[in-house]
């Protein structure tokens, strides 16, 4: 799995699966860019703790949500290390509401970041993939697009486009050296879950067979093997990372 003189971006890197992610990476020695959208000092601290782990890395601030702040993003981190073989598109967030109360602010907001980030961010750092004839494209959707969820129409048709996504892409770059797969975790233990009541995460956990959250790390240790150069027959795939929730 050795990812040495690779170069990642993980969207919303600073925390959670995408810290996580980043770590995961750096361990097999890959360069990593930290995007995050307003906390740098939580940036700062992963990019900390990626040059103890012997690797090149740098925090650079976007909303992934903003078309010119992804090209910004993406301008800047070729301009640092003048290559980005591996994107995990794993910004996102929750505003979730029933649907019979749910704004369209709510709806739009969460598409905006789950389903147009990635649009920003992919459709900026593509042409150099292609022309380099070598990329990964890992894109962090969720158990919700495939099983639905009470309160979460919005994140549920964000989630499902970007499997969506993934596929399509898949089939259009699949003879230009890129892969594009997507990691479908269940219910994961980090902030986005934190707020969750708890009778909620208990019915979870009776209806996960592994009886418990997944940890960040198990996500992100199937991140890095989708971006790892043996993962090179693997493309349009959805993994999941679920405890048997799901299969
Ligand atoms: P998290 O809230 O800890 O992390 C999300 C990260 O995205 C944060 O760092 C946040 O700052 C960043 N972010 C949000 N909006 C952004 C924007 N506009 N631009 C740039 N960065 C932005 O949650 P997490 O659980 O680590 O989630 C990571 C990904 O995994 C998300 O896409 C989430 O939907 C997905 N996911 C999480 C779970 C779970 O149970 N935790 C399950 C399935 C999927």
């Amino acid at each position: 799995m050795d990812l040495k003189g690779k170069v990642a971006l993980v969207t919303g890197g600073s925390r959670g699966i995408g810290r996580a992610t980043c770590l995961a990476l750096a361990e097999e020695h890959c360069s990593v860019g930290v995007n995050y959208n307003a906390n740098e000092a939580a940036a700062e601290e992963v990019v900390e703790q990626l040059k103890k782990l012997g690797v090149d890395a740098q925090a650079f601030r976007a909303d992934v949500s903003d078309r010119a702040q992804a090209k910004a993003l993406i301008a800047a981190m070729m301009e640092r290390f003048g290559r980005i073989d591996v994107l995990v598109n794993n910004a996102g967030i929750t505003r979730d509401k029933s649907f019979l109360k749910m704004t369209p602010e709510q709806w739009s907001e969460v598409l905006l970041v789950n389903l147009n980030g990635p649009f920003n961010i992919t459709s900026a750092l593509l042409p150099q993939m292609v022309e380099r004839q070598w990329g990964r494209i890992i894109n962090i959707t969720s158990i919700v697009a495939q099983m639905g969820n009470f309160g979460q129409a919005n994140y549920a048709v964000a989630k499902g486009g970007l499997i969506a996504f993934t596929k399509t892409l898949a089939r259009e770059v699949a003879r230009r050296g890129v892969t594009v797969n997507a990691v479908a975790p269940g219910f994961i233990e980090t902030d986005m879950t934190s707020d969750v009541p708890d009778e909620v995460l208990d019915v979870v956990c009776k209806l996960t067979p592994m009886a418990r959250l997944g940890k960040p790390e198990e996500v992100a240790r199937a991140v890095r093997f989708l971006a790892a150069p043996q993962a090179s027959f693997i493309t349009g795939q959805v993994i999941n990372i679920n405890g048997g929730m799901y299969m």
